[in-house]
């Protein structure tokens, strides 16, 4: 049984892809949910504490979701949309060929995005030569509520937010509520799936 209540699974480290610097993130997680004694807490409320009562969280720096965040309780990615600058663009074509998504274009006055297919990968933005293609609004994409097993189903969209602050209140919050709102013996997954009904 998991001693400290809860599972983070996470990007390697070093990842030259990662949106956003994720370790912070990690840390700051790792601390504030320690203090919720989930395992105490749960194991008063469910007696035995089972597997399927413990927050499984997915961290990942980047949409490529390596730590599979979609399947978890808690999915967490990082992105970063691209912000095309007046830098003169050299034509190149690299960020063209960097996009999986086939979202940039040349065009006569300069790259297009369809926004559309941006994933908010971040790739464009590392091999521009010119500066012409930067960094632009960054922060985490919040799912909530995916699992394998039986019946399984991706994590629903919740929001985006741009400060670790805010993921970590976003899951300290709601594994809060389902301490003290889940109904007998229901598992998190479940009591995550009605939260996510209506959204
Ligand atoms: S999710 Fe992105 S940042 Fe994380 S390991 Fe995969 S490619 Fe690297
Ligand atoms: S951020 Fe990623 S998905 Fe979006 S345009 Fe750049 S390379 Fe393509
Ligand atoms: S935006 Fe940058 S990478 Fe893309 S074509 Fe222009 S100079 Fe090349």
């Amino acid at each position: 049984m998991n001693q400290i209540g809860f599972q983070i699974e996470h990007c390697r480290s070093n990842c030259s892809k990662s949106a956003c610097e994720w370790n912070g993130l990690l840390e700051a997680l790792r601390s504030k949910l320690v203090d919720l004694k989930i395992n105490e807490t749960l194991e008063q409320k469910f007696h035995p504490i089972l597997h399927h009562h413990l927050p499984k969280i997915g961290l990942a720096g980047c949409p490529n979701g390596c730590s599979q965040p979609d399947i978890k309780d808690f999915s967490i990615s990082g992105y970063v949309n691209p912000l095309i600058t007046d830098a003169p663009c050299l034509q190149c074509e690299v960020c063209v060929r960097s996009c999986l998504e086939g979202a940039i274009s040349l065009q006569p006055k300069g790259i297009s995005i369809d926004k559309d297919r941006c994933l908010s990968c971040g790739n464009c933005q590392r091999v521009c030569p010119s500066g012409t293609l930067t960094r632009g609004e960054s922060g985490w994409i919040l799912r909530l509520g995916g699992r394998v097993g039986r019946h399984p189903r991706f994590a629903t969209f919740i929001g985006k937010v741009s400060t670790i602050d805010e993921v970590v209140q976003w899951v300290y919050k709601t594994i809060l509520d389902y301490m003290e709102n889940s109904e007998a013996q229901e598992r998190l997954t479940h009591f995550l799936e009605r939260k996510t009904i209506s959204v």
